[in-house]
């Protein structure tokens, strides 16, 4: 290698020469080391966590950088005597190459680079530069000691302070900086770097004169040559391993940035999907809440009022259960769009449960106005919906609730109120009857609270004993002998006295009660008929009539429930009579024809209840096994004077003669009314006229008499 001889002024002084090869390889490290510190400090500021890791990998990365570039710079250097390195010293120039840079990176670490923090960066890291190359140079322990030239001392830190601000300069601004060719600023600054901290050991050296009789104290401590390679190669491979982690970590920043980015979508648009309804696109119940609160507000500060529609469709479930569920959906859908179209002006529509609409409509809404788009919307609904070519006519019932009524409350309360008056109207609506709407008034609210204590206090009949069964006898026609009698539910109630079942079965059903409560009955009876048959000849051969309704009839699991109580109370099951309304029977024709059958086939017999009350055809009617068809009432009350009420039940009676099923008359109230049935051939009778419905031990006193 060719030799650089450097020349000192004064010829008392030894004559140093540098490796030309071992000076590039030390820029180079120089350069590896700025290039990796540079990348290090922007970790230090992209990096959220870890930073202080990133900085402390920074410090030690300069300052192995700057320590190992001036030890390959010392073994580029050749005295004409033997040269060492004291360990302590030198360990000592390592951790202030370490820390000062440690120091100058924490001054770029934080958003903003005011000029004074970078100018105190870059004297901290040109100082860590000179300091360690002098440190470095007092570990030769020289002797006599080093002379330096002052311009050139003063010069080499120059160079180290001024080329370290321009370095950090550039860093902390290529951290900021998304865009651009990052990489060859990196490079560009890596290199400037690098050739300041090389200018300022090579100027330090230009400044070191060695008097001629020097020796090297430490000379011999350390093998020179193999310690300078150790540390050249080690501050390589911690340099490159440093430099990939750093770039690992920045790539992985990167992912980490996407994918929260991609989160952040995903939850937009789930957030999104929360306000709409899937299946029909309007608003969500959550964002109909949202709006209303908001609308509630804005009316309050301006006394404009708004109401709430609550739309429910009348008999959905039964439609929809004569449907597929494609069309049952697409019902809804149209349903949608018939609203939009009927409510242009409405601020919001909303899917509020499964069949269940809110309209919200704002100024002007007095009733009239309310009324008025109400009958644009019923009116929308007489035209039939049309789904693969059939014809559904839907109805719908609405309650609404006005804002005025709900003043007393704000925010996100007054919204629930009004949803809440809207939904008692609506209720109120539908025990009226359906197809119809009510505003909410004040009085509701005390029926909502007398139904919430009357369901409270039915909770607790059942284990106070409060239920009790009354039988009304059904008596032959001709003869007048009881053969059976049906089974009515009342309740001994402690303040309101004895209650029909009128007054009780549909909170029942309203609070999900009807299940226990029918339980209840057919338990009853059946142990009522379990002692009947115990007793002997008197009753054993009386049967007893239990009604069920539709929902029970079609639950899964009533035909096992009956078929179990029948034989724990082991009895006859043909002296069993299970009375289900017209409408019931109806409503699920093929799951009632297979409990029917499977009941049937157990010996319990069943009876059409209010028979002529629905639309079923009688062919109908005779796929499912019947034993009995009771005319309803309203045909016979009024018959005696009604000509046209007794053509109907001759017509009934011929017909159910011809199916096999026995016929019996409700609602008898007077002994010619009963005379009149007998003679059109009515088998049975049942009646205030016969007999009132009376406690079971008073119908037992009575039959036994009869
Ligand atoms: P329903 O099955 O049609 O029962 C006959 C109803 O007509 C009884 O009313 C009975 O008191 C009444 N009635 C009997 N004779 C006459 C009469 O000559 N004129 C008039 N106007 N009414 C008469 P009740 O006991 O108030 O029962 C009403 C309805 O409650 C029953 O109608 C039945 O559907 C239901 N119900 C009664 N008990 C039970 C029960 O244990 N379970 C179920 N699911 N429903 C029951
Ligand atoms: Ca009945
Ligand atoms: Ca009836």
């Amino acid at each position: 290698m060719t030799d650089i001889i450097l020349s000192f002024p004064n010829t008392d002084m030894l004559t140093g020469s540098h490796d030309a090869g071992l000076v590039m390889l030390s820029v180079l490290v120089a350069a590896l080391a700025s290039y990796t510190t540079l990348t290090l400090s922007n970790r230090i500021v992209a990096s959220a966590k870890g930073s202080h890791l990133w900085l402390g990998f920074g410090a030690l990365s300069m300052g192995t950088g700057i320590w190992s570039m001036h030890f390959i710079g010392m073994l580029a250097f050749d005295l004409p005597i033997p040269l060492g390195y004291d360990l302590t010293l030198t360990i000592l120039s390592l951790v202030i190459a370490t820390a000062l840079s440690g120091f100058a990176l924490m001054q770029i670490r934080s958003p903003q680079l005011p000029m004074h923090r970078l100018l105190t960066a870059g004297i901290l890291m040109g100082l860590a530069i000179a300091a360690m190359h002098y440190v470095g140079m007092a570990a030769m322990l020289m002797a006599p000691g080093i002379v330096y030239q002052p311009v050139y001392f003063a010069l080499s830190i120059a160079i180290a302070i001024a080329a370290a601000t321009a370095a950090l300069y550039i860093a902390f601004h290529l951290s900021r900086q998304p865009h651009g060719p990052i990489l060859l600023y990196r490079l560009v600054a890596a290199a400037i770097m690098g050739l300041a901290i090389a200018s300022m050991h090579y100027t330090g050296m230009l400044a070191a004169n060695f008097p001629a009789d020097s020796i090297c104290l430490a000379a011999g401590s350390t093998d020179q040559p193999w310690i300078v390679w150790a540390v050249a190669l080690t501050s390589i491979v911690v340099l490159g391993g440093t430099l990939i982690a750093a770039l690992f970590d920045s790539r992985f920043e990167t992912v980490t940035t996407h994918l929260s980015h991609s989160l952040r979508e995903a939850t937009e648009e789930l957030k999104q999907m929360a306000r709409t309804d899937q299946l029909t696109g309007l608003a969500s119940r959550a964002l109909l809440m949202e709006t209303l609160d908001d609308i509630i507000a804005s009316g309050t500060l301006t006394d404009r009022r708004c109401a709430a529609l609550l739309i429910d469709l009348d008999n959905f479930k039964l439609v929809n259960s004569s449907l597929n569920h494609a069309d049952g959906d697409e019902l809804l859908r149209q349903l949608a769009r018939t609203l939009r179209d009927s409510f242009p002006e409405s601020p919001i529509i909303a899917r509020f449960s499964g069949d269940t609409f809110v309209v919200i409509l704002e100024e002007p809404c007095d009733a009239p106005d309310i009324l008025r788009q109400i009958d644009t919307f019923r009116a929308a609904l007489w035209q039939p919906f049309l789904l693969q070519g059939r014809e559904i006519s839907v109805t719908a019932t609405i309650g609404i609730a006005v804002s005025a009524t709900c003043k007393a409350h704000t925010g996100n309360a007054a919204a629930r109120m009004m949803i809440d008056h809207a939904e008692k109207a609506l209720y109120e609506a539908k025990t009226e009857g359906r197809n119809r709407f009510r505003f909410f008034e004040e009085k509701m609210q005390d029926t909502a609270k007398r139904e919430f204590d009357l369901q409270r206090d039915l909770r607790k009949a059942f284990l106070d004993g409060e239920l009790e069964l009354f039988l009304q006898p059904k008596v032959c026609a001709k003869s007048g002998i009881i053969r059976s009698a049906e089974a009515l539910v009342r309740w001994r109630h402690p303040i309101h006295g004895l209650l029909l079942p009128g007054e009780f079965l549909g909170i029942a059903e309203k609070f999900g009660l009807l299940s226990m409560l029918e339980g209840w009955t057919l338990n009853e009876a059946c142990q009522i008929l379990s002692r009947w048959r115990a007793n002997g000849a008197t009753h054993r051969d009386l049967s007893l009539a239990v009604n069920i309704s539709a929902s029970q009839f079609c639950d899964p699991g009533f035909v096992e429930k009956v078929l179990d109580i029948t034989r724990s109370y082991d009895i006859a099951p043909e002296r069993l009579i299970l009375e289900i309304t017209e409408h019931s029977a109806m409503r699920d024709p093929v799951t009632a024809a297979a409990a029917m059958r499977q009941l049937t086939e157990a010996g319990i017999t069943f009876s059409i209840d209010d028979f002529g009350t629905g639309h079923s055809s009688l062919v109908q009617l005779k796929r499912l096994p019947f034993a009995e068809l009771k005319i309803d009432r309203s045909f016979i009350t009024d018959m005696a004077n009604n000509a046209e009420d007794r053509q109907i039940v001759e017509a009934i009676v011929l017909i159910a003669r011809q199916f096999g099923l026995r016929v019996v008359a409700e609602g008898v109230e007077d002994r010619d009314t009963g005379a009149m049935l007998a003679d059109i051939g009515i088998n049975l009778l049942q009646g205030f006229g016969i007999a009132m419905p009376m406690p079971c031990s008073e119908f037992e006193a009575v039959s036994l008499a009869a």
